[in-house]
């Protein structure tokens, strides 16, 4: 890899090219945003934190028949990933109500979902990651009719493999963002991170409402002790034998 060139620096990550074009190198850095980059900060080792607790959940979903963008891990910040062109959609699933459906919708934080909702938000800074329909979707052709099914499809398989693989880590999975991309070939694969940037996580030891966020959110509501709680996600994931 003697020719890493950046391509894209973004809030959480930057890409670089690697030798083997259809491979790139992400590096995880420490640094945080929230509220569409309004807030900005640093996060002591979430770098690392993120990029190991994501190769983790990759190769977990690999072995069960999801693809991802994961090849291997040549350093604790540093994933190298098949390179793939990014849907413009942020795929959110929820399990309880928090954060901007509770905005949206009026639901009290904490409402346990009848079903888990899939969501999709146009991934476009500029215009603050508004909420899409299905026919804005289709209309501004962010996926086809089939790419929007198979991308269904695999969010709620995601959803219930990783419910099942925090539940054992004692961890409650709330709610989860997603990105996906399209091989050389137009194979839908999972792509970007899952880590507690992107995902709420509630400890389930916990009852207090501040005291069980293990995610992004204690950056967000300025609830302090955010290293420690990304650490404690990867504790027990590591911890975890299956
Ligand atoms: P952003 O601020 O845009 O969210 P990040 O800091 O998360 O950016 O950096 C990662 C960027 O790389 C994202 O825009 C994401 O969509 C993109 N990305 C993730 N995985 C891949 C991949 N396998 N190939 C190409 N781009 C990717
Ligand atoms: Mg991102």
């Amino acid at each position: 890899m003697s020719s890493n060139q950046k391509i894209y620096e973004g809030k959480a990550k930057i890409l670089y090219t690697t030798d083997d074009p259809e491979i790139l190198l992400t590096y995880f850095k420490d640094d945080a945003t929230a509220f569409n980059a309004q807030k900005k900060g640093t996060i002591t080792g979430k770098g690392k934190i993120n990029c190991t607790i994501s190769s983790y959940i990759f190769k977990l979903l690999e072995a069960q028949s999801i693809p991802t963008h994961f090849i291997d891990c040549p350093a604790s910040d540093k994933m190298r990933v098949q390179r793939v062109t990014i849907l413009p959609i942020e795929v959110i699933v929820r399990n309880i109500a928090a954060g901007s459906l509770c905005r949206q919708t009026g639901l009290t934080e904490g409402t346990i979902l009848k079903f888990p909702l899939v969501e999709y938000c146009y991934k476009n800074d500029s215009l603050q990651d508004p909420l899409l329909t299905r026919d804005r979707l289709l209309l501004l052709e962010l996926a086809t009719p089939e790419q929007l099914e198979q991308i269904r499809t695999f969010a709620v398989k995601i959803n219930d493999i990783l419910i099942n693989f925090f539940n054992q880590c004692q961890i409650t999975l709330v709610d989860f963002k997603i990105e996906f991309g399209l091989d050389k070939h137009k194979n839908l694969i999972l792509a970007d991170e899952i880590s507690p940037d992107s995902c709420r996580l509630w400890d389930q030891s916990q009852t207090d409402p501040n005291q069980r966020v293990m995610d992004k959110d204690r950056f967000r509501r300025d609830l302090g002790n955010v290293e420690t709680a990304y650490q404690q996600v990867l504790e027990r994931i590591l911890a975890h034998k299956g």
